[in-house]
């Protein structure tokens, strides 16, 4: 059993990791750049190895520096949280070779599901329903005007390697065709190293719906319903909720069976997540991540349940704590993004903390490192904070929602906060009344 854990991470996700293994009676690792010398994940975890300078290719993306840390240390495994290198199968390999337990799914599953062309082939395969578009990638100008003419427009250009909503490019005509596919194989080879592309029919209104699925390893594997993650700006998430507005139980149901019926056939091990497009009813595959996500709180809301335990347990070879009749969904719990950003343009905005009050009462989790007098530097992700609420249902959890937002108090820099305020009055937020547009257009409107 593992006596001591690795965190190759920082921030927020940090101290989840960090927190699950203090109740599983593991010791934690933390490793940091010099810039993160006094971040909260350094004073946590029961030790600490600085691993270099700020830069995170340096630092939080070094095999040798997280290699080094984790036998300097003794630990027996690494837990990567998510981005950084999460989803790095060759990384998962030098884990393994140096006899370390990586906490997290194969390097092959990862291989495989993050090149979206083999991934979106492998579902399809495995009865997922996928976006309908090309067979596979398109290599030249010429077959995209082909395909797209097949598919029909508007079409949405995406690189196989392309993450973060980086390397998508829409065309909502023939004339849009050309600079949408030059610009996604451009963002493809500059981002990701990778210019292959793909193309899929544009969805008008769908919305962003992901079904968390769990793995044992051996061919056994469980869903933990749905996350509706449409409010996004840029592609990137801002508010997600479980279970989803829009979708009922029966439809849970079958969309939950069909994927942990597909995970479970390629002996799928720990937390992945199939996301969705959803519209008039119907689901359409566009990827799957190999990892915990960001917003895996509010699953954890609605069935009561510990999904980095959960993690830790399988990559121990111990079986799931919990079959499939065991998750039944209770209540409903939202999550909002607080990001270091000034609005209304989404600015970073760096800089020391002043007074810092977190939220709290019945149904409140807040998620974050932040502490007063801590300098938030300017090297890395711009999310400093998560706050999950739970309620017995949706109208309970979005009153939760405002009351604790009323309670936060983040002083000396700028955040996402007030967008929360402003969302909460609004109709459709109210009522989850919202797709994948929904943000952005309301943000264009509010802007002006
Ligand atoms: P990334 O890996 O960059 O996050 P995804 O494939 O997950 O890319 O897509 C991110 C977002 O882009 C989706 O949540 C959705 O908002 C939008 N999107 C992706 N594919 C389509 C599509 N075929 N039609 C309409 N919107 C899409």
């Amino acid at each position: 059993m593992f006596q001591k854990i690795l965190i190759a991470n920082r921030g927020e996700i940090a101290l989840r990791v960090i927190r699950a293994c203090a109740e599983m009676g593991i010791k934690s690792v933390a490793v940091h750049s010099t810039a993160d010398a006094d971040a909260m994940h350094v004073r946590l975890a029961d030790e600490s190895v600085c691993i270099g300078p700020p830069s995170s290719t340096l630092s939080y993306l070094s095999f040798p520096a997280i290699i080094s840390a984790a036998e300097i240390t003794g630990a027996d495994a690494i837990h990567p949280g998510y981005g950084f290198l999460s989803e790095n199968a060759a990384f998962v390999q030098i884990v393994e070779d140096h006899g370390l337990s990586f906490i997290g799914p194969t390097a092959e599953h990862i291989r495989v599901m993050g090149d979206k062309i083999t991934a979106k082939e492998t579902m399809k395969a495995l009865g997922v329903p996928v976006v309908p578009g090309s067979d596979g990638g398109v290599p030249d100008y010429e077959t995209a005007v082909t395909v797209a003419e097949e598919i029909g427009y508007p079409v949405i250009i995406k690189a196989t390697a392309g993450g973060g909503g980086k390397g998508m490019k829409l065309a909502k005509s023939p004339a849009e065709l050309e600079t949408a596919f030059r610009t996604a194989r451009a963002e493809g080879k500059a981002n990701f190293g990778n210019a292959e592309v793909y193309i899929e029919k544009y969805l008008g209104k769908p919305r962003h719906i992901e079904v968390q699925v769990f793995g044992d390893g051996k061919g056994h594997a469980v869903h933990l319903g749905e996350r509706d993650c449409s409010l996004q700006r840029r592609h990137q998430k801002v508010l997600e909720e479980a279970p989803g507005p829009a979708i009922d139980a029966e439809t849970r149901a079958r969309i939950g069976k069909t994927c942990a019926e597909a995970v479970a056939r390629i002996n799928y091990i720990g937390a992945g997540t199939i996301e969705f497009l959803f519209e008039d009813g119907e689901f359409y595959f566009i990827e799957m991540n190999t990892r915990l996500q960001v917003e895996h709180p509010v699953t954890e809301g609605i069935f009561g349940v510990d999904l980095v335990r959960e993690q830790i347990r399988v990559a121990q070879g111990l079986p799931l704590s919990f079959e499939q009749d065991d998750l039944q969904v209770n209540g409903h719990s939202i999550e909002v993004r607080i990001n270091a950003e000034k609005l209304p343009n989404f600015t970073p905005s760096p800089g020391t903390i002043g007074m810092y009050h977190a939220p709290g009462g019945l149904g409140v989790r807040m998620d974050s490192a932040l502490y007063g007098g801590y300098s938030i530097p300017p090297y890395y992700d711009s999310l400093i904070g998560k706050l999950i609420v739970h309620g017995r249902d949706r109208d309970e959890a979005l009153s939760r929602l405002s009351r604790a937002l009323g309670e936060i108090v983040i002083e000396g820099i700028d955040t996402t906060l007030p967008l929360f305020d402003a969302l909460l009055a609004e109709e459709d937020i109210l009522t989850g009344n919202y797709d994948i547009h929904w943000l952005e257009k309301w943000l264009a409107a509010h802007n002006g």
